[in-house]
């Protein structure tokens, strides 16, 4: 009797059992023998290699998922190499995989396929984290959408809604190679700076669908209006679990659609939520028709914006040490748990873009070693989207006031107390502007401006003016 066909199910952004095609063609197939392989930047060609925060969630994934699995090899460096290394090593006569979007991804990914293939190996990709495919979707004169709307009215026309199963049975095969999960080194160490984010957050499959389910049940209603607010949980902190694919896009639609579908479509706040993954699905279409997204301004007029250099307030900015309190509320968020509320991001991402005319590059940088979620297709296009360089882009002139922002979208200061304690004692009234409050609310609440808490390091309105005053330099060159 001969043994069953073996196909390497070669995970990357797909780290769940359900609703993965790769992986339910290979168990058809025979025995499946799953892979991760971590690549090294130096030789992968990664312009945007991982980030700190998200090689921790990766670690806890991949273990979720070796766990679910019961088998899953572990390599290390170039996939070009090592994939079909494993091959050899396991008899496999074919390698599965899910698609990637970055340009070094598609580029590798290619390669690959004509390499397995030329030595009589089987290589086919599917998709899996998208709900199209970047090149699923055209204008009416054949090219690539520029503009959100148009891009999510033409997609929902044709969204079809039929995630796969989990496979009935899986047949594991096993090889003697590679590394143990923890031979990858992903997790900090000297300092742990991850310390208890255990409790914070549950990686893989089971804790995406958990997150998920506990969303649809509570955070759902009122969605609309009430996801900017950063004091409130109406935001269902999927994103994590959607980058590295530990649930898909099409499962949260059809859960969606199961609870808040009726024969009319989405009700509204459900229609309001599909459409932030129709943001990431427009974020990868552009990903995909302008590669060079994450290095360059989409728009080119902006390169001839001056930007300013200044490692001071950079600094200030990362350490949520500005004086405004709500950039520092969200900047401490940021390092302190993984993610920021998608309101802030747009505030911290405003401040530090015109009020500090810093290059959107060093916000594009420090959100994707400290974001869990971090993902080139999301940060480079919303970089670019609040820059006023993107696609679709926010106006340049429309410079977010971080004292008014604060004060209407954290009404009370819940989060800005607790990502800020030294304030939480300071009047609600003086809370976004703890500068201009009189000294004996300061004394009261025991807040020592420049000693407990920052002075701000830019004036609002003269910063406002100078940014304006630069962006003289695009309108110029446009
Ligand atoms: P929800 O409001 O519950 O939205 C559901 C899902 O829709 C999210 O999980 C996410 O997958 C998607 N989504 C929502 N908003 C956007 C958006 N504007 N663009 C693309 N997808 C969206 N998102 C990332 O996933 N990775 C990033 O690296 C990233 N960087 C960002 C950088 C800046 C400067 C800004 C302004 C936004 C960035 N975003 C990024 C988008 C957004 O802030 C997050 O997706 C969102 O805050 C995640 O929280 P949530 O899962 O609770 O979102």
């Amino acid at each position: 009797m001969t043994s069953p066909k073996i196909t390497v199910v070669w995970f990357r952004q797909d780290l769940r059992i359900a609703d993965n095609p790769a992986l339910v063609e290979a168990a058809q197939r025979g025995r499946v023998l799953p892979v991760f392989v971590l690549e090294d930047p130096e030789t992968s060609g990664e312009s945007h290699p991982l980030g700190g925060a998200s090689r921790w969630w990766l670690h806890h994934s991949l273990k979720a998922l070796a766990n679910d699995l019961g088998e899953m090899v572990f390599l290390r460096g170039d996939a070009r190499i090592a994939i079909p290394k494993l091959v050899e090593k396991s008899g496999a006569s074919a390698v599965f995989w899910n698609r990637c979007y970055e340009p070094h991804a598609i580029e590798r990914d290619s390669k690959i396929k004509v390499d397995l293939k030329a030595s009589g190996i089987e290589a086919q990709s599917f998709k899996a984290s998208l709900l199209f495919e970047p090149w699923e979707l055209e204008t009416q004169t054949g090219g690539p959408f520029k503009v959100y709307s148009p891009f999510w009215r033409a997609a929902q026309k044709q969204i079809s809604l039929s995630p796969l199963p989990r496979p009935e049975k899986l047949d594991m095969a096993s090889v003697s190679f590679g590394e143990s999960l923890d031979d990858l080194g992903l997790l900090p160490t000297k300092p742990n700076w991850a310390e208890g984010w255990e409790t914070l957050w549950s990686p893989g499959e089971k804790g995406g669908f958990e997150r998920l389910t506990a969303f649809l049940e509570d955070g759902l209603k009122g969605y609309g209006d009430l996801r900017n607010r950063p004091d409130l949980p109406n935001v269902s902190r999927l994103s994590p679990h959607l980058h590295f694919g530990e649930i898909s896009p099409l499962q949260v639609q059809q859960e969606t659609r199961a609870l808040f579908g009726g024969e009319g479509g989405l009700d509204k706040d459900a229609g309001k939520f599909i459409g932030e993954i129709g943001w990431r699905e427009f974020s990868y279409h552009l990903l995909y028709h302008f590669p060079t997204l994450p290095q360059a301004n989409w728009k080119p007029a902006f390169d001839a914006y001056p930007w300013r250099d200044s490692l001071e307030d950079l600094v200030a900015w990362q350490k949520g040490q500005t004086g405004y309190p709500i950039v520092d509320a969200g900047m401490r968020e940021l390092w302190q748990t993984g993610v920021m509320h998608n309101r802030v991001r747009m505030i911290v991402a405003s401040f530090l873009v015109k009020h500090l005319r810093l290059h959107w590059h060093h916000g594009e940088a420090w959100f994707r070693d400290t974001l869990v979620d971090a993902d080139l297709a999301s940060n480079s296009a919303s970089w670019q989207w609040v820059t006023g360089s993107g696609a679709d882009a926010a106006p340049y002139f429309r410079i977010f006031n971080p004292m008014t922002q604060g004060a209407k979208f954290d009404p009370e200061g819940i989060y800005v107390r607790k990502w800020v304690p030294e304030l939480k004692d300071l009047d609600t009234a003086y809370l976004n502007a703890p500068f201009d409050a009189p000294d004996a609310a300061l004394e009261k609440a025991g807040v020592r401006l420049g000693e407990t808490y920052p002075r701000p390091i830019v004036e609002h309105f003269a910063a406002r003016d100078a940014a304006l005053e630069g962006y003289k330099a695009v309108k110029q060159a446009k």
